[in-house]
């Protein structure tokens, strides 16, 4: 497997509940995530800066904060649109609003990559729509944020 960048804020494993940090046992983890939504995490990246790299999230979450902080919404959610949220181009139209708000009680930094590959585009429209993708997810966090 290649390595992400140096510079992303991500763990190399995850060792701590990714919300309050606890090193307990007792801990539920989630590895279905994609990395697009780091842009919903503390300290994450925006979609638009992963670039051409797909991959997944692998975090530790404790038991307290897996119930007490709802971050069980997150439980094989491998995208925060809603479900209902996809247009007919497939562009992501909404953000589930549970899920949404329990990625960005994650610290990027407590949250590891668990797999991780570069894009390999066939053509040129097919990079586009991955970009328009990135794009799209990211004014939806974006505005999502800005009526928190
Ligand atoms: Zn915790």
């Amino acid at each position: 497997m290649e390595t992400p960048p140096d510079d992303w804020p991500y763990a190399d494993e995850p060792t701590a509940c990714a919300v309050c940090g606890t090193d307990d046992d007792r801990h539920i983890t989630v590895e279905s995530l994609g990395l697009v939504w780091g842009g919903a995490m503390d300290g994450g990246l925006p979609p638009t800066d992963v670039g051409d790299y797909s991959g997944t999230f692998e975090f530790r979450v404790c038991h307290d904060c897996w119930l007490s902080e709802s971050i069980n919404a997150l439980e094989e959610a491998q995208t925060l649109v809603a479900r209902e949220g996809r247009g007919r181009s497939g562009r992501p139209l909404a953000l589930d609003n549970e899920k949404t708000a329990a990625a960005a009680k994650l610290d990027a930094e407590r949250v590891a990559i668990a797999t991780f590959r570069p894009l390999e585009f066939r053509s040129d429209p097919e990079r586009e729509h991955v970009r328009s993708q990135d794009e799209a997810v990211e004014s939806l966090l974006e505005a999502w944020f800005a009526c928190e």
